[in-house]
This record gives C-alpha cells, structure tokens and sequence, in this order.
C-alpha cells in the first residue's frame, strides 16, 4: 500500500496514447526518480526473498523492473521477449490480441526444471501477455511463483487469465 502511494505519486496518464480512446499508464516518471525506483525494487527485493529462484521479465518494461530486483536478490534474470527478438533456440506461446494475435518467447536453457519464477510487468491488462510467460514458464518444468505488476486495470480482468496463481499489483486502477 506504502509502495502504491510512490507509484501513484510517480505516474503519468497520458489520454489517446498509442491510439484514440486508450489512457496510456507511463511508468517513466518512476524510473527517472532515483529514490522512488529504489525504494521499489527494495519492497519487492524483501517482500520475495527466500520465495524465488530467478525474475522473469516480460518485454520490454518488465526487463526494467526485473533486472534490478534479480541483482538484488543475487538471482538471475530471465528475459520473455516478443517474436523474432531472442536467438534460437527458443520456445513460443501465441496469445490474442484485441485486433490479431501476439506471441511471446523464451530460451529455453534459461529457465530450469524446478525453479520458483516470479514474472514481473508494469502494467497487467487483459492478462493476454502474463498467462503467454505463464504459459512458458510451465512448460519449462519451472513453477510460477507469482505475477508482480505496478499496475493492475482491474476492469479489464487480468486476473482472470492467471487461476489460481499469487498476483500482486502496486495500484489497481
Ligand atoms: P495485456 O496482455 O492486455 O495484459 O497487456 C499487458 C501488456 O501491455 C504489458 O506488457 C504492458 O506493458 C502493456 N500495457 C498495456 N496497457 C498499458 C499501459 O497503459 N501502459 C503501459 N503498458 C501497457
């Protein structure tokens, strides 16, 4: 909740961004303040110490917050990266897009049979992008710890994509 009012405080809502009728959330203001992004990724650093084995970021925002936090947490980051960006081998899942599809893909050697993974986004939407990484993460053998997000549109029930699974948001709009 503490770490909900510096997201808030560091946002930007930027109106018809990237089409007309879309308010675009703008994490940058948070990144661009030392003290807020640190004081970040220290409350996600101790709020899963001990739970993971690495931090999966989703592209290209989640690589931003999953660096950091892998480091802090002495663990290795995974990257999850839209179609065509990673060197084979890789392993994809194809998802639905409100207009087309989108896939995401993986190396496999990064992730381990085994390894507790939190996958980590700024923003969750319709949930599409986090259940494709899901998706990957399972079918490495690896178990999902959890969904870390900054920001979580709740009407656009995210969640419902991710059963079962812990999913945290900083704020939920
Ligand atoms: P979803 O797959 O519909 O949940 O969309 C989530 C993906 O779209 C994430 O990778 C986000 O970075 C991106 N996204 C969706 N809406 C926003 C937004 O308002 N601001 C920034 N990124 C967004």
């Amino acid at each position: 909740a503490r770490i909900g009012q510096v997201i808030l405080d560091n946002l930007r809502e930027i109106p018809d961004f990237p089409e007309p009728g879309v308010l675009f959330r703008d994490i940058t203001p948070l990144l661009a303040n030392g003290e807020a992004f640190g004081k970040l990724i220290d409350e996600l650093a101790e709020h899963y110490r001990g739970k993971i084995d690495a931090v999966a970021g989703l592209e290209s925002r989640g690589f931003i917050l999953a660096a950091p936090l892998a480091v802090k947490l002495g663990l290795g980051m995974i990257t999850i990266r839209k179609a065509g960006k990673l060197p084979g081998p890789v392993i994809g899942v194809d998802y639905e897009l409100e207009y087309g599809t989108a896939r995401m893909e993986v190396r496999p050697e990064a992730i381990h049979e085994g390894q507790r993974v939190l996958i980590i986004d700024d923003v969750l939407a319709t949930g599409g992008t986090a259940a494709a990484a899901v998706e990957l993460v399972r079918a490495l053998g690896a178990e999902v710890a959890g969904v870390t997000v900054l920001l979580e549109l709740a009407g656009l029930n995210g969640r419902d994509r991710l059963p079962g699974l812990l999913v945290e948001s900083g704020v939920t709009f």
